[in-house]
């Protein structure tokens, strides 16, 4: 071998972060290498290659402690089925330094590996040394120690050197949890030849660690504390691999039950050894301690606890509220359509159940105190998340109370007859009793969710709505009533004064009275039902006085036109003038008096215009038939002294004429 050849052969292998992948199920990784830099795979690892993530309480780390080179990893290897690296017998090649981690074939149970040196080299060792202690303690139940028949007893040997790095690290470590968490120190005698006993060896060990446990330095407080305070110890040997691999393959066999069935009288993994960290938290964990030891910070196990518990409470709560926020993401944009999640409080009841008891049962395992603070924020979290889905509700909750109670009462006011007020109650209180009970049964329960706001909101709504269809109703029957006077009216008027000359005004004062009585009385029936105030009542008899007053004035209004006036005089004047008392017209001949007849039939037109040219009814008598004081003389004019003045020369002309065509009938039949 060439000097370049050995140094080929020393160099150190280093597969950073580097999995065997023969078998996924046994893949070994470095959780801290060399340089002291932890491992960034070993998260995954717990959750997609050793599958353990989910196993809360239910794994068990193991670890070993041991001289280099005392045939730890063969043993290891042996007995989990492990691939961790084993010094090469013809090279004598040393083995990639640092810690290693695996899991053993087909279990629960994680192994640690810790590749060291035997503590007698230079400083930077015996720090490494320290350190692997330090975290090896913080998360194993069991440390085997790995130890030669030849070297028990010799105290000063470097394998109890380690051992007191151990006991002083464990004061660090677990001061105050004095019997409550242990480990289990389980000590096997390699090469064990049976010369001595194995009671005489471990009764060797025994004093000789009690002794060393006594040595330590101890706070104050701690000093009477004994070994079996903190640790149990446990022996057993495994014959010469080399010189009876028999022998040691059966022993090895027997070894196992130790590891692997609960049952097994020995089995070495007791409840009170676990540290108390849930799968799902363990990289995390692992990884802080770590930190911890490689910057020598202050490194107790309570403290790591609570952080572990804080922040895997937090990430638990994370991931199960963004599944939280998936599931209800469906619901959302149905809500902002508009439409209404039937069975929503007992949905979301359910969604929010669903993911507490995700949360308690992985956030459970962790600090009572931690999970039970957590659990709060977390419960507040959906809550608030819930609620925007519930304000949503409610909108669309009150938008369709609403336009139920729009259409109810549309539907009702068809019917005439309708008692307005009781109705317009009776759906009210319906509508808010629909939107009461569906915004209650939508609630998430221990909240203190409310929709005051919203019913205010449908309340006053409703009210509103209320208050324009009364006044609508009201003003349709209003209206209604008015066109009943007009037909009263129409049915009177134009006949009357085509027709009746005696006491004509009598007559039409009083059409016009039974009018608007009668019209005012079917108002007030009409209106029993719509709760009406005096001063509403009030204001409408009069507008129904005043429009039919109006409709009074008109309607004589167009039957006094220039036309009909002019007509009716003439009608008048012909009627005795052109026909005689038979109605057939007259034959003019010399011995009739035309002037005479012609005077006589103009008196008698001229005579009607009279009554034509005002409402001959006395002021008072009108205002007491409508009930409007400030009706005025003026008002009863229909035919001024300028239109009177008019007609009356127009109609002379006429007449005029026809006396002309008399006379001249008169000549021409006397010329014959
Ligand atoms: P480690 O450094 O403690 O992990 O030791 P290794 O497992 O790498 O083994 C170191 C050397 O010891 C190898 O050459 C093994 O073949 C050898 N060896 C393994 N088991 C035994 C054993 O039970 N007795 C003896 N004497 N040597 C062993
Ligand atoms: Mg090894």
């Amino acid at each position: 071998e060439t000097p370049a050849e050995q140094i080929e052969t020393t160099e150190i292998p280093v597969k950073k972060q580097v999995v065997n992948d023969n078998d996924s199920r046994t893949t070994q990784i470095q959780i801290v290498d060399e340089n002291k830099q932890f491992t960034t795979i070993l998260s995954d690892s717990m959750k997609n290659v050793w599958k353990l993530d989910e196993n809360g309480f239910n794994f068990h780390i193991l670890s070993i402690f041991g001289s280099q080179s005392t045939g730890k990893s063969t043993l290891l290897n042996k007995l989990f089925n492990t691939k961790f690296q084993v010094m090469n017998e013809e090279s004598r090649q040393q083995t990639t330094k640092g810690i290693w981690i695996s899991q053993a074939e087909n279990s629960n149970l994680l192994i640690l590996d810790v590749e060291g040196t035997d503590g007698r080299e230079r400083g930077e060792e015996q720090d490494f040394e320290r350190k692997s202690a330090l975290f090896t303690l913080a998360i194993s139940e069991v440390l085997v120690i790995n130890i030669w028949e030849n070297m028990v007893g010799l105290y000063q040997g470097a394998n109890m050197g380690l051992l007191k790095t151990v006991f002083e690290v464990n004061m660090q470590l677990f001061l105050q949890q004095q019997g409550k968490i242990k480990t289990l120190l389980l000590f096997v005698i390699r090469d064990f030849t049976g010369r001595t006993p194995m009671s005489n060896l471990s009764d060797v060990l025994t004093n000789e660690l009690n002794k060393m446990w006594k040595d330590i330095s101890k706070p104050e407080e701690y000093s009477e504390s004994t070994l079996s305070d903190y640790f149990d110890l446990m022996f057993t040997s495994l014959p010469h691999k080399i010189f009876l691999p028999d022998q040691f393959e059966k022993e090895v066999l027997e070894l196992k039950e130790r590891f692997y069935n609960p049952e097994d009288s020995n089995y070495v993994f007791k409840p009170n050894y676990h540290r108390g960290i849930p799968a799902d938290g363990f990289s995390n964990y692992a990884e802080s301690i770590w930190d911890k030891v490689a910057y020598n910070h202050d490194l107790d196990i309570p403290t790591q606890q609570q952080l572990l518990a804080e922040y895997r409470c937090d990430e638990i709560a994370k991931a199960i509220v963004s599944e939280f926020q998936n599931d209800i993401a469906k619901y959302k944009e149905m809500l902002e359509n508009g439409e209404i999640l039937e069975d929503m409080g007992k949905i979301f009841n359910e969604v929010r159940e669903k993911a507490l008891e995700l949360y308690d049962s992985s956030a459970g395992r962790y600090r009572k105190e931690v999970y039970a603070r957590k659990r709060i924020d977390f419960l507040e979290k959906m809550n608030t998340y819930l609620h925007v889905y519930y304000l949503l509700q409610l909108r669309n909750l009150e938008k369709k109370a609403y336009s139920n109670f729009k259409n109810n009462i549309t539907e009702a006011v068809k019917d005439d007859s309708l008692f307005f007020v009781d109705t317009l109650e009776n759906h009210k209180s319906k509508c808010i009793e629909d939107f009461k009970k569906l915004a209650e049964e939508s609630k998430l329960q221990e909240t203190t969710w409310n929709y005051t706001d919203h019913l205010n909101q449908l309340i006053k709504e409703i009210d509103e709505y209320g208050k324009i269809t009364k006044d609508q109703q009201l003003n349709k029957i209003k209206k209604n009533v008015e066109k009943n006077t007009l037909n009263l009216l129409n049915g009177s008027i134009p006949i009357k004064m085509n027709n009746v000359r005696e006491h004509l005004w009598d007559e039409l004062g009083e059409d016009l009275s039974k009018a608007l009585n009668n019209s005012i009385n079917q108002y007030k029936s009409l209106i029993q039902g719509y709760d009406c105030t005096d001063s509403e009542v009030d204001s409408n008899v009069r507008s129904i006085r005043k429009s039919g007053w109006d409709m009074f004035i008109n309607l004589i209004a167009e039957e006094t036109t220039d036309n009909i006036i002019l007509v009716r005089l003439r009608e008048k004047f012909e009627e005795v003038f052109r026909y005689d008392k038979n109605g057939l017209p007259r034959i003019w001949n010399n011995n009739d008096d035309i002037d005479s007849f012609f005077k006589k039939a103009k008196e008698e037109a001229l005579a009607l215009i009279s009554l034509f040219t005002f409402i001959d009814i006395s002021e008072q008598k009108i205002r007491d038939i409508t009930g409007l004081e400030d009706i005025k003389k003026q008002d009863l004019t229909i035919i001024d002294g300028d239109r009177s003045k008019k007609l009356l020369s127009k109609f002379l002309r006429e007449i005029e004429l026809q006396y002309i065509d008399a006379k001249r009938s008169v000549v021409r039949t006397t010329s014959k």
